[in-house]
């Protein structure tokens, strides 16, 4: 019995990191296909849903940058892993009743999608903590069911954002619709939709330095679109059971 949990123990060990790997080299692969430095893309591993004890593995394999989509589960186990110098990006829906714990417990949030969640994160952003590093959620494909501001209201949303105190304002993060073809130019279609927001929002004086995009299934796309940040699950940690988002 003993020594089957701790032969399970290690798969679970050898396969994480095994992932990560695969991960990384997928990564790699995608932004040298395209021109890029394979550095220019920053890897978040997404750990909702799996216990802390698969953090600390990922940790052990070298990843620091971890994502939540629930914000109890998220704080609950940021205090479990408790590790000087892990990242923590709160990347789900965000009620505005959750907003301080996010504001006292994450360093980054990819899913602002309205003005009344990005205000009461600056009010709540511990004085003592850094600017709160923002994403703002664009729902590209305009589906009814799916949080995110729509594309025309990200200007103006943007702007007043960046002026708050207590956030950094760092640039833009979408999830596409599942794609049903498997084909590469229609998966490339959405996340060029936001690099061309992303450009806009440059050029009218925003700095910005963050397209969060790509996901397990997604990465070589939204690299090839200029992806600086890629949230993955699935392709590290396994299939979830349970809850989805
Ligand atoms: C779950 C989730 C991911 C990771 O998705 P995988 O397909 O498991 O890689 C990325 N971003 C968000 C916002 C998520 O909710």
């Amino acid at each position: 019995m003993l020594y089957c949990q701790i032969l399970r123990k290690k798969s679970i060990v050898t396969t994480i990191s095994a992932n990560l790997q695969t991960v990384r080299a997928r990564i790699a692969a995608a932004a040298t296909a395209c021109g890029r430095a394979p550095g220019s893309v920053a890897l978040l591993a997404v750990s909702k849903t799996w216990p802390a004890s698969r953090v600390r593995e990922a940790l052990a394999a070298g990843q620091r940058a971890f994502g939540e989509n629930y914000v109890q589960e998220g704080v609950h186990k940021i205090r479990e892993v408790a590790f000087p110098g892990l990242q923590w990006h709160f990347i789900g829906p965000l009620q505005s009743n959750k907003t301080r714990l996010v504001a006292e417990n994450f360093a980054w949030v990819h899913s602002i999608d309205r003005w009344k969640t990005a205000e009461r994160l600056s009010g709540q952003r511990p004085e003592s903590a850094p600017p709160l590093q923002v994403c703002l959620q664009v729902n590209v494909d305009g589906e009814a069911t799916k949080s995110g501001a729509a594309p025309e209201d990200v200007p103006a949303l943007a702007h007043a954002v960046a002026k708050l105190p207590r956030i950094a304002l760092r640039g833009l993060m979408a999830i596409p619709a599942p794609a049903p073809a498997a084909d590469f130019t229609v998966r490339r279609e959405p996340f060029g939709r936001l690099r061309r927001l992303f450009e806009q929002l440059r050029d009218e004086g925003l700095a910005l330095d963050t397209l969060s995009m790509g996901m397990s299934g997604d990465i070589e796309a939204a690299i090839a679109e200029g992806a600086t940040l890629v949230r993955v699950g699935t392709a590290i940690f396994g299939e979830r059971a349970g809850r989805e988002s």
